[in-house]
């Protein structure tokens, strides 16, 4: 019969140092010893990528995103060969391999590229040998065998397309903290644990700035229905377990308040208000792959407007050089931006068939003196736009008015 197959996922803190590759490796040997195969996806050693970008930024402001994946790439090779001899040392036969080595085919999106396929044989032959497979996190390679890299946490989105193709029965995500908090621990200091996560909400706090796991990841996750859970690589307490939602998760009315602080606010001055130039602002960003957050258009009452939208850190830069092209084609006076801002969003299923949620966050911020700058919603989350430095004393004041520390 076929042995189970596990899929654990170490991130970059719980691989930060040779000491730590050493207690990874010792809780992977044991669970090869219990009995499973084991397939192990690692980040990059502590903060290495932004060590790797900070080196790029150094020689430029915009380098070619192909050579930006051929630079961060190498991080996570780094530590899979680490973490393989570590598993020797403890007796284990193991075998590291980069994600071109074992199949994992993507999109040519360089720095945000998608995966449209995993050729797992490989992986499957050296299981078969009785062998540890660690793979390189967050890299693939395009159908021109280039090099590309998944978007940041992209770890994550690599361990759940094994354990999709593999059929492993859960995804064990390993970190520095034991699991998804209300908030994040680090912020806010009597944050909660939550024992269980729906999907759903899940990726909203994790699009919405809860670093603790990759969006994309829980996409793939929920459109596979693969459980995750999400565990600190530091002790055996049970973590977060993500799944589908079940009844009693509506009967909590807000499960998280998070924080995001790298996304600008791009602001497109005296746009001449008639049909099609909303769809030729935002079709040319969508050519140049920019994600686009939140949008806002203001009345016109001059025959003029302002079109102002959020985008992330990573893609400012070339968002401002097309919006510079842009204002001139369609007649606008200026574009502007502000990078002090931070977004805060409360999330949770309960919102659907509960109101108030929104009155009492708007009351909440004002109390604080905190004014909103933009806002959106959706059905499970409410999110605003503050100044950067207020976004922290937001975090707190609302995951006390919601009630959620422990
Ligand atoms: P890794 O290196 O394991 O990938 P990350 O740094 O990407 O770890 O994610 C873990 C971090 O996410 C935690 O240290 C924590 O500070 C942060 N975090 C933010 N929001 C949350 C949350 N709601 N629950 C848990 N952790 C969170
Ligand atoms: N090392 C990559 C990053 O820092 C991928 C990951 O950690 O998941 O974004
Ligand atoms: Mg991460």
């Amino acid at each position: 019969m076929a042995k189970k197959i596990i899929v654990q996922k170490y991130g970059g803190s719980s691989v930060a140092n040779t000491e730590r590759i050493i207690n990874v490796a010792k809780r992977v040997a044991s669970y090869k010893s219990k009995g499973y195969d084991v397939v192990v996806v690692v980040s990059a050693l502590g903060d290495t990528t932004d060590e790797l970008l900070e080196l790029a930024s150094k020689i430029t402001k915009s380098p070619p995103e192909r050579e930006l994946d051929m630079l961060i790439s190498t991080g996570e090779q780094i530590s899979v060969a680490l973490l393989a001899m570590a598993l020797h040392k403890f007796g284990k036969e193991a075998i590291s391999f980069t994600g071109a080595q074992v199949g994992i085919i993507t999109d040519s999106s360089h720095t945000k590229a998608r995966i449209i396929d995993v050729n797992a044989k490989k992986i499957r032959q050296e299981l078969a040998k009785g062998k540890i497979v660690v793979v390189a996190g967050f890299q693939g390679v395009n159908m021109d065998q280039e090099i590309t890299t998944l978007g940041r946490g992209g770890s994550d989105l690599t361990a759940v397309a094994l354990a999709k193709v593999l059929g492993a029965g859960v995804c064990e995500i390993y970190t520095d903290v034991d699991g998804v908090y209300t908030a994040d621990p680090r912020l806010v200091k009597n944050a909660k644990k939550l024992d269980k996560v729906s999907y759903e909400e899940m990726l909203e706090l994790a699009s919405l700035g809860s670093q603790v796991l990759q969006a994309r990841s829980v996409e793939v996750a929920s459109k596979f229905n693969i459980p995750l859970h999400i565990r600190s690589s530091f002790s055996d307490k049970e973590g977060t377990l993500i799944t589908k939602e079940v009844k009693k998760m509506e009967d909590v009315l807000v499960s998280g308040v998070t924080l995001n602080k790298t996304e600008s606010k791009v602001t497109v001055c005296d746009v001449p208000d008639k049909p099609g130039i909303a769809a030729r602002i935002f079709t040319e960003l969508a050519k140049a792959n920019v994600n686009i957050d939140m949008i806002i258009q203001n009345v016109s009452r001059t025959g003029y407007t302002d079109v102002s939208f959020t985008v992330v850190a990573g893609d400012f830069n070339k968002t401002l050089k097309l919006m510079k092209r842009v204002v001139k084609e369609i007649g606008a006076a200026d574009v502007i931006f502000d990078k002090d801002i931070a977004k805060v969003s409360v999330v949770g299923i309960g919102m659907r068939s509960h109101s108030g949620v929104a009155a009492t966050m708007f009351k909440t911020l004002a109390a604080g003196k905190i004014n909103i700058e933009m806002i959106s919603t959706s059905e499970i989350k409410i999110s605003c736009v503050v100044r950067k430095k207020k976004g922290e004393e937001a975090v707190k004041t609302l995951h006390k008015a919601f009630n959620l520390g422990r």
